[in-house]
């Protein structure tokens, strides 16, 4: 029922990280995790899931994320990873052209693979390298309304942005439960 759905105070959501190799997407993990970065690749020695509860409002959300562990480079990405996902992490690195065209091949597989189950947060990541920025945030904008999902920008190195992005993704998350019929 819709009124007992809406009084629902703790959540379990499954978050996925998507995009290609070397965006960032351990780092942004490690930072949120942990408070961490480094200048190494990550993907290949982080563990490909950690968790983080974390509050908004009243509400308290215990986040199990999930990263690709380096799977991406061989799209190598099957089902078990999707599946029963509530939310998406799609990230790409403002710096680089084809990571942010190939947001675009990421969000047809999602939507194949979850359907409209899951919200979609679409994160330019690197913002740190201003002077080398090849997407524009308006562009990333546009193209994120237009998938419906959101837009936010990160920089894993700087610390910026990153808790603002895992609440910005779980309240929509905590939205999605209450209002979509399960
Ligand atoms: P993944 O393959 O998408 O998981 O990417 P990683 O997290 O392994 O990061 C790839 C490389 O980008 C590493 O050398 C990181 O140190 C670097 N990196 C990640 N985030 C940032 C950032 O915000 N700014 C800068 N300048 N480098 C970053």
């Amino acid at each position: 029922m819709p009124e007992v759905a809406a009084e629902q105070k703790d959540f379990k959501f499954k978050i996925v990280l998507l995009g290609e190799g070397c965006v960032g997407k351990s780092s942004l993990v490690l930072r949120f995790v942990e408070n961490k970065f480094s200048s190494r690749h990550l993907s290949t020695i982080q563990a490909s899931f950690v968790s983080k509860t974390i509050h908004i409002d009243d509400c308290k959300a215990e986040l199990h994320i999930w990263d690709t562990a380096g799977q991406e480079k061989y799209h190598a990405l099957g089902p078990i990873y999707y599946r029963g996902s509530n939310g998406v992490l799609l990230v790409f690195d403002i710096t680089d052209r084809r990571s942010f065209e190939r947001v675009k091949n990421w969000v047809l597989e999602i939507k194949t693979c979850l359907g409209k189950t899951a919200e979609i947060l679409i994160v330019g990541n690197k913002t740190d390298l201003e002077d080398e920025r090849l997407i524009s945030r308006q562009d990333a904008e546009v193209y994120a309304d237009s998938e419906n999902a959101l837009y936010m920008e990160t920089s894993a190195q700087d610390n910026i942005g990153i808790p603002e992005a895992f609440e910005a993704l779980t309240a929509k998350m905590i939205e999605h439960a209450r209002t979509a019929p399960t």
